[in-house]
């Protein structure tokens, strides 16, 4: 089944895809595949007599420099944190290869990354709709295909997850996203419809996915670490040159005993004192004695985004403690399963340097 959702915008599950890909459609020219592999053996797959002729346009892997990532600035090599998959394929499909077909690789998990395909596939619906109509399809049309109509609609009308969820709820009732997804919309719409890698919610939410790939067993190397400030920058068109243009000073830690780079201030994954305290501590504030509250009491430590020195995080232990790459002297402590900020605040997972090891400079 198809739904039309805005003019030159529809949903649909994979059916309706298939029947597009096979028999063309007098009025859809682009499809949106938001399926658990990207290649268009998918169909075959899950039906035998499917097959369609492709030509590949291309294809651009998480972490490539030409990735639409990338255009945002550094932020995806600073914040790494990736790993070579497939972030879209970009195909001619169907009869006469008429139709223009976009996939990315989406499970329908709660836990999946939904943020970082966002922009790209927005800005493909938009592309689509000025060229001709586009199908935005995934399984059954009900949780991921759903979630980036969604997010299109908050972004092109300006509107909120609830008022975007509900209006398009009037073209297909059944549509619902799971969870996870929901959750990251509203992360969407609290940075503002877009994706905003410096800030506090993006930084929270790919440490969060780090630490559920951790969680699964997945290897976890310095690839998908931040780069170590420490070190010079080589690369091309990163911090350096940056500079030039922005005068303004970034913040450095440094190890109070040798003095090297330590973290920035970008790296700094920050809380709110005393927020999220966990609720076994109720009885403690329930106590009457306004002054033990965490509230009122300091972080004697910053929290950070794993950095490429950290050698023990490598190792693969839940926990460990930091170690300055250069003169050894102890920095702090990570924990996978979190560690509590003086505070009161659980910050989970965690990478925490004490401010007694450290001084705040300008770089
Ligand atoms: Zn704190
Ligand atoms: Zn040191």
């Amino acid at each position: 089944m198809l739904y039309l959702v805005r003019e030159k915008l529809f949903i649909g599950n994979i059916n309706a895809a298939a029947e597009v890909l096979l028999n063309g459609s007098e009025e859809i020219t682009h499809i949106l595949s938001v399926l658990s592999s990207a290649s268009i053996s998918f169909f075959s797959e899950w039906k035998s007599n499917f097959s369609v002729p492709t030509k590949e346009i291309r294809t651009v892997y998480v972490g490539d420099s030409n990735s639409d990532e990338d255009l945002e600035g550094d932020a995806s090599d600073k914040t790494a944190l990736s790993s070579k998959k497939i972030h879209y394929k970009l195909e001619n499909a169907g009869k006469d290869l008429k139709l223009v077909r976009m996939a990315v690789p989406l499970r329908d998990m709660e836990s999946e990354n939904l943020l970082d395909y966002l922009e790209v596939c927005l800005d493909f619906i938009d592309e689509s709709r000025k060229k001709g109509s586009v199908l935005v399809h995934c399984f059954a049309g009900v949780s991921r295909s759903a979630a980036i109509i969604t997010a299109y609609l908050m972004r092109s009308e300006r509107i909120s997850l609830e008022d975007a969820l509900e209006s398009l709820r009037q073209s297909n009732e059944s549509v619902c996203p799971n969870d996870g997804f929901l959750e990251q919309l509203s992360m969407f719409e609290e940075m503002g419809f877009k994706i905003d890698y410096s800030s506090t919610i993006y930084k929270r939410f790919r440490l969060k996915v780090l630490g559920d790939s951790y969680n699964r067993g997945e290897k976890i190397d310095s690839s998908k670490f931040a780069a170590d400030p420490g070190l010079p920058i080589t690369t091309t068109g990163t911090a350096s040159q940056k500079e030039d243009s922005t005068p303004i000073p970034t913040s450095a830690f440094r190890c109070k005993k040798c003095r090297r780079v330590v973290a920035l201030q970008e790296n700094v994954v920050s809380h709110i004192p005393g927020e999220g305290e966990s609720s076994f501590e109720w009885h403690r504030r329930s106590g009457g004695n306004m002054f033990n509250k965490y509230e009122e009491r300091e972080c004697t430590s910053i929290f950070v985004e794993p950095l490429r020195w950290m050698k023990t995080v490598e190792e693969g232990a839940l926990e460990g403690k930091l170690w300055c790459t250069h003169c050894e002297g102890r920095l702090g402590y990570f924990n996978w399963a979190g560690i509590q900020c003086s505070c009161g605040s659980w910050i989970t997972p965690a990478f925490q340097l004490h401010k007694s090891r450290v001084d705040i400079s300008t770089v």
